[in-house]
């Protein structure tokens, strides 16, 4: 049996592959949690623009239309000898193959202090919690540190926080802006960081004079070395990998799964793929759910050809220009390779259309 963990883009999308293309072979996904949070509208939660509930694909229904089994349970270790997961819960599961798919975690303690009073937005939990902070009360600054690994998302929370200050009853909420680890512009470059930064003042954010984030505290952020009050600290996003108990020498320094250009990983029938996977350099790309799309159907292949003792087809190295969009408060930043491309609300229509399609193809 192929055993999946994680219910996220890349497993289910994998999960839904291989049973269209094998309905013969049986595939068991062990999620913890019954639903896939769709994380690009996690953006809005904070915001009040989207409730939490609004966010979940419910998995279920999905396992019964593709004939997958679902196991909603917590993979705390696995056996590579034996070749079986043990769950929270405390079941014990064979496969012949295993396919990781579960994310990246919030590295909580890159910044010191963090882990205790600050709130991590990419993940779930989080973002529900910081929404309900909010709202109860009603804070009067809050910081918002973007950079690290995923640096767009932040630039959208501390956006569309800003924009909707009226609609939460707090017009006089402050939404600061803090380059959280000072790389923003050596990442972005002068024309994009232009464009950003109007942006995010157009939606009523105020950019922070000081940079690098050094501490959290129960009233304050450090940043620059400077002691700021803020209510409200949330931190996007410095990630690792989720920990299911693999040996140090499958993961990279940050506890990312290391795969090859077939996203084979060191130990047979095993395979990583999604934001767990580290790819190699020349067929890597930005951790993101149109890259999981995109390349879903070459991993299915390959998991595949491993059950039939057929040979792995590597990935072609990336040509294309990246792209990527920022959705400040409705403001869209479109970039190319981070030349900026085009803005304004218009990108924000193809955005919606792509979204409103997997909502319609996965529920
Ligand atoms: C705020 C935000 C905005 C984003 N915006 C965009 C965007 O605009 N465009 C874009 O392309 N990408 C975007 N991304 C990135 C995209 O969401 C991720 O790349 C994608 O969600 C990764 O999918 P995944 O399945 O690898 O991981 P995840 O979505 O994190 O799913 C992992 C799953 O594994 C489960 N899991 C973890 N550990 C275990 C375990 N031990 N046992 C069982 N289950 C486990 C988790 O509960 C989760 O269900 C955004 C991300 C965030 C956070």
């Amino acid at each position: 049996m192929l055993v999946i963990v994680g219910g996220g883009f890349a497993g289910l999308e994998a999960a839904v592959q291989i049973r269209t293309l094998r309905p013969s072979r049986e595939v068991a996904l062990i999620t913890a949690g019954p639903s896939l949070v769709y994380k690009p509208w996690l953006i809005y939660v904070p915001a009040g623009r989207r409730r939490f509930a609004e966010v979940c694909i419910p998995l279920a229904p999905l396992a019964a239309r593709y004939g997958f089994q679902l196991i909603d349970d917590r993979v705390d270790q696995i056996d590579l000898d034996a070749r079986r997961v043990g769950l929270a819960k405390g079941r014990v599961i064979d496969y012949s193959q295993l396919l990781l798919a579960t994310g990246a975690d919030a590295d909580r303690n890159r910044i010191p202090g963090a882990d205790q009073h600050a709130f991590f937005p990419c993940q779930p939990d989080d973002a529900e919690k910081f929404a309900v902070e909010v709202h109860r009360r009603m804070p009067k600054r809050i910081c918002v540190a973007v950079g690290w690994d995923r640096r767009g998302p932040g630039l959208e929370f501390a956006g569309w926080l800003a924009t909707r200050r009226k609609r939460l009853g707090a017009a006089d909420m402050e939404v600061v802006v803090v380059d959280g680890d000072g790389l923003l512009a050596d990442h972005y470059g002068a024309e994009a960081m232009a464009a950003i930064r109007s942006a995010l003042m157009r939606a009523g954010a105020t950019w922070s004079t000081e940079s690098v984030l050094n501490e959290v505290t129960a009233s304050a952020a450090v940043v620059g070395g400077k002691d700021t009050a803020f209510d409200l600290v949330a931190i996007v996003a410095p990630l690792c990998g989720v920990n299911v108990g693999l040996p140090v020498d499958m993961l990279d320094d940050r506890g990312f799964i290391r795969v090859d250009e077939s996203f084979a990983t060191t130990r047979p029938g095993i395979f990583a793929f999604g934001d767990a996977a580290a790819l190699p350099s020349k067929v890597a790309t930005g951790k993101t759910m149109v890259s999981i799309r995109q390349r879903v159907a070459h991993l299915a292949s390959n998991v595949l050809a491993d059950m039939d003792g057929e040979p792995l087809k590597p990935l072609e190295p990336t040509v294309a220009p990246h792209r990527s969009m920022a959705n400040i408060g409705g403001h869209a930043i479109l970039l190319r390779d981070n030349r900026v491309i085009g803005q304004g609300r218009m990108p924000l229509l193809r955005r919606w259309l792509y979204d409103q399609s997997y909502f319609r193809l996965r529920s």
